[in-house]
């Protein structure tokens, strides 16, 4: 990361060392559970969570739908949504600004 910051997984080991990766991100699976069945009750998102995804906000905030919307489909019996990181999430908004029409 760029600005150094270092991701902080180390309570995870301890539950499923086969889910933080050699950098110490969190391997997650298409549904954005941790990557390993005996911890499907678990979901990671965010710069945190190895999904292929740009670290940015609007990726975050997109998988933390999902992971929510999964977590009730989880407790209801249902099927749940996959996650796919998109083009969509890495771009960034960027006002034009104003500009003088000379009057
Ligand atoms: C300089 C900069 C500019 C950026 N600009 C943009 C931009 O323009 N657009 C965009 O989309 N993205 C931007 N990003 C990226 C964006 O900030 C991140 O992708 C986004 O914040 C990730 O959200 P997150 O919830 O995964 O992690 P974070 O926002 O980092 O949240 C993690 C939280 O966990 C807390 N925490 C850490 N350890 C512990 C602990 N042990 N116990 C309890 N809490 C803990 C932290 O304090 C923090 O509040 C920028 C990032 C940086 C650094």
């Amino acid at each position: 990361m760029c600005t150094g910051a270092a991701p902080t997984t180390k309570p995870l080991p301890g539950l499923s060392a086969e889910s933080v990766t050699s950098g110490g991100m969190i391997k997650v699976n298409g549904h954005l559970q941790l990557d390993d069945p005996t911890t499907s009750h678990t979901f990671a998102i965010g710069d945190i969570a190895d999904t292929g995804a740009m670290k940015m906000g609007r990726a975050a905030g997109l998988q933390g739908l999902i992971a929510a919307r999964n977590i009730g489909r989880q407790i209801a019996g249902r099927s749940l949504i996959p996650y796919e990181p998109g083009v969509i999430e890495g771009s960034i908004d960027m006002s034009l600004g104003l500009v003088s029409i000379g009057k």
